[in-house]
């Protein structure tokens, strides 16, 4: 078959699949998963066709997929792939540019600029910070982590670009006790040490309690939180940047998800004052529903992120602002285009009533969930409602019936020491027929879980 054949039938594929996603099972089954044993062949000596191949990857592999891109998937906040995204994505991998720098793809360089003002736009941070389009929260926010530790030791006069952190003066890293994982996978690799970071006492939400907060100077680093991973809560910013800015600290916020409440009118206030700090990280992957792996750093002082993560070489000089020199990735696909697509195609109220629906969706299952008997524990300021059922065998069992049912599917946490379940809207394809069905399973099951499943349940 030809190379427009190939292209043809992968598409074809792409789309029936897509066009299947709300009637899949949300979790593939035993059967399907069991079925992955035929990907097991020995490496061909000689190729086989791509038409061949593609097909074994569509029959085995579309059975053992995570309904993940559909409406019924409310595990993690992990968002489906809006139509215009995922469709710009596929444009963009034909075009297969090198999205470094100018020369390698003047369409991505001025795309990924774009998409750049346009979130610092939607999300109202200075306007001319630098936004870098790295794979993930995790990449970006060790970027901004970077720029930060070499901004403040430049202030002291130590240049750790060439100089290193042996022998540097001590910086002081604070983060919430709440703090998501990949803040602190972050901070490992950047050498700082998970025992000697402070953890910020935090309140029953996961907020930083303010008078607790350990003291600052100008060699501390504060990280904040916009979205607890549990909780969807926001660190009390108001109080707390002014203080750390007025310290000397660098302020950096971890908003892999809550930022973009700021893109919400009616959200917008739990973001208040968050624009003082120095440093931001989001996802496009998540909330924005964009394909993977998309997600931005963002930094007021763009030299400050374009000093640590410069990668100019003799046959390779740009300016500070090209891609390759603000993120992790030297050769890189324009990770901006699906973000640009996106934002052009929801416009300013499209983000607001994706964020505004999501929440509204939150508050319902949460008063729902309240009346049938199950234990709600956070506010449900966002989009993550977390729960308990009447004592921890309960909780450990109505997670097992939800994830083994194939109808819905979320994820387990733990709270405060014991078990609970987290159940996460973030996909614009989660319409409120969706939720009717989840709080109906949730409510057969019983808070105590004691429902058996296993006469359906539809
Ligand atoms: C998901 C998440 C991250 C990490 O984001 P990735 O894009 O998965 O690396 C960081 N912080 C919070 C609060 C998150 O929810």
């Amino acid at each position: 078959m030809d190379e427009q054949g190939i292209l043809q039938d992968g598409d074809r594929r792409a789309q029936a699949y897509v066009a299947g996603i709300e009637s899949r099972r949300v979790f593939p089954d035993v059967e399907a998963c069991s079925a992955l044993s035929g990907f097991n062949e020995d490496l061909p000596e000689v190729g086989i066709s791509a038409t061949d191949t593609l097909k074994l990857m569509d029959e085995l592999g579309s059975p053992a997929t995570v309904a993940s891109n559909g409406p019924n998937y409310f595990g993690f906040v992990i968002g489906a792939s809006l139509p215009a995204a995922a469709a710009a994505e596929r444009l963009a991998l034909a075009w297969d540019q090198c999205a470094s720098t100018q020369d390698g793809s003047p369409v991505a360089d001025v795309l990924e600029k774009q998409a750049g003002r346009w979130l610092l736009d939607i999300l109202d941070l200075p306007r001319d910070s630098a936004v870098a389009f790295g794979t993930s929260a995790t990449a970006c926010g060790l970027s901004c982590l970077a720029a930060a530790r070499g901004a403040l030791l430049d202030r002291l006069g130590w240049d750790v670009v060439n100089d290193g952190v042996m022998g540097a003066p001590e910086i002081k890293v604070i983060v919430p006790a709440s703090t998501h994982v990949t803040v602190r996978k972050a901070l490992q690799i950047l050498g700082f040490g998970w025992a000697r970071v402070l953890k910020a006492p935090v309140d029953g939400q996961g907020r930083i309690i303010p008078d607790q907060l350990p003291p600052m100077d100008g060699r501390t680093i504060l990280v904040l939180q916009a979205g607890e991973v549990n909780t969807g809560e926001f660190d009390p910013f108001v109080e707390l940047i002014p203080r750390a800015k007025a310290a000397g600290a660098w302020v950096h916020v971890d908003g892999a998800f809550g930022l973009w409440a700021r893109a919400a009118p009616k959200l917008r206030d739990l973001t208040q004052g968050i624009e003082g700090a120095d440093s931001w990280t989001t996802d496009g992957h998540k909330w924005l529903n964009t394909p993977y792996d998309g997600a931005m750093a963002i930094c007021r002082d763009p030299q400050a992120l374009a000093r640590v993560m410069n990668s100019d070489a003799a046959y390779s000089t740009a300016s500070a602002d090209a891609q390759k020199n603000l993120t992790l990735e030297f050769s890189r696909r324009a990770r901006g285009i699906p973000v640009w697509a996106a934002l052009r195609t929801l416009g300013r109220t499209g983000v607001a009533d994706l964020v505004e629906t999501h929440h509204k969706q939150a508050q319902h299952i949460a008063a729902a969930l309240s009346e049938a008997g199950f234990d709600v524990l956070n506010r449900v300021v966002l989009n993550q409602v977390l729960v308990r059922g009447t004592d921890d065998a309960a909780t450990e069992s109505i997670l097992k019936q939800v994830q083994a049912s194939g109808t819905s599917w979320f994820g387990g946490s733990v709270w405060q020491d014991r078990p609970a379940f987290r159940i996460s809207l973030s996909s614009f394809r989660t319409r409120d027929e969706h939720v009717e069905r989840l709080i109906k399973l949730l409510r057969r099951i019983g808070p105590d879980g004691s429902a058996s499943l296993e006469t359906g349940v539809e």
